[in-house]
């Protein structure tokens, strides 16, 4: 069992506060995923449930025990991070059984827990080889692995993946999400700043903004019910498109979103906008068009298919789906 609890969590570097009172509850069996802009916390916020550093206020829980002065060996949890150094002189087995020689386990229990965790992450086949070896993917998979045999309660990623190349990432985001689905107690908590990794793997995810929770949420809530202009840019990619002023139509409305994949190309009679196609992107299954309609940017359209190249410099129609748009007001929250 392991539900983790902040309560009016705050961490000071000095004079330097740098998480600002976070309130959160992490369940037990979740995977949780810390998002947010570059230097927002998300490390530091890891590291505190881990016992690397220490809060400077507030309560952190453990189930019902308060673990702010319990050490990181005690806690429960296993750390992957973005940098991670195996034995380079001992074969992969020896690497992953290492930590539970040194706990001085019955060495049959080893030699099982190795081998089941080898084979979740599809390294079994490299057991006798030596770290220099193997492809980096492999070896962020022995890594994880080494967390896995010791049975933590509560595994903590930060950015394990950012090393990798893309096809790698994609394998080793399955190898990560699937003992989570087999050991399905197991707590996890993962720092990104990959958006696919983020709204893949993640039951809920977190969104910090300068040291405070911006939003919790599930992936489909944050994209589809934003609570704020913040978490509306921040969350999906294309970013949404945002107009402001006159291009904000409704009472009250300072700030419209709407999504590339909720603006449809209309007959010229049926258009909110019009624009010309200034620039395109093709990704082969879909494509952008990127529409100057005399906005601060260009709005970005989302259309299945591969690009039609002629559709450059081309002046179209747009209309946004009615019920997809997003009005914000303005203090950046929702508006109905
Ligand atoms: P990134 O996405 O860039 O990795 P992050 O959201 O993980 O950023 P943190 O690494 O948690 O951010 O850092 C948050 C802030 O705290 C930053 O301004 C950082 O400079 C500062 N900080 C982190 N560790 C220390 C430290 N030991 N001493 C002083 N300041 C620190």
């Amino acid at each position: 069992m392991a539900n983790i609890t902040l309560k009016a969590v705050r961490k000071s570097f000095g004079s330097f506060e740098v998480i600002k009172g976070i309130d959160l509850e992490i369940r037990k069996g979740e995977f949780m995923v810390f998002v947010g802009p570059s230097g927002c916390g998300k490390s530091t916020l890891l590291r505190l449930i881990s016992g690397l550093e220490e809060i400077t206020s507030g309560d952190l829980m453990f189930d019902d025990a308060r673990v702010n002065n319990v050490i990181p060996s005690e806690r429960g949890i296993a750390m992957v991070f973005q940098s991670y150094v195996l034995y380079p002189h001992m074969k992969v087995y020896d690497n992953l059984a290492f930590g539970m020689k040194l706990g001085k386990r019955d060495k049959s229990e080893i030699d099982t827990r190795v081998r089941k965790a080898a084979e979740m992450l599809q390294i079994d086949h490299l057991l006798d080889r030596l770290p220099r070896q193997l492809s980096g993917g492999q070896r962020q998979r022995v890594a994880i692995g080494r967390a896995i045999v010791r049975d933590p309660r509560v595994f903590l990623f930060d950015e394990p993946l950012s090393n990798l190349d893309a096809a790698l990432r994609v394998a080793t985001r399955l190898e990560i999400a699937k003992p989570h689905h087999d050991m399905n107690d197991v707590t996890m908590i993962y720092v990104t700043h990959d958006q696919v990794e983020a709204m893949t793997l993640a039951d809920r995810i977190c969104v910090l903004r300068d040291g405070v929770v911006e939003q919790v949420g599930t992936p489909a809530e944050l994209y589809e019910k934003p609570n704020s202009v913040f978490v509306a840019g921040f969350i999906g990619s294309p970013k949404m498109n945002f107009l402001t002023g006159t291009f904000a139509d409704a009472v009250g409305c300072t700030t419209l979103g709407i999504r590339a994949e909720h603006i449809d190309i209309v007959d010229q009679a049926d258009a909110t906008w019009t624009g010309t196609v200034v620039h395109a992107e093709d990704l082969g299954s879909d494509h952008f068009l990127f529409v100057d309609i005399g906005a601060d940017e260009p709005v970005v359209v989302r259309r299945s298919g591969k690009l039609d190249t002629g559709m450059l410099g081309q002046v179209v129609s747009l209309r946004p789906q009615a019920e997809n748009l997003h009005r914000f007001g303005p203090d950046d929250k929702p508006l109905g």
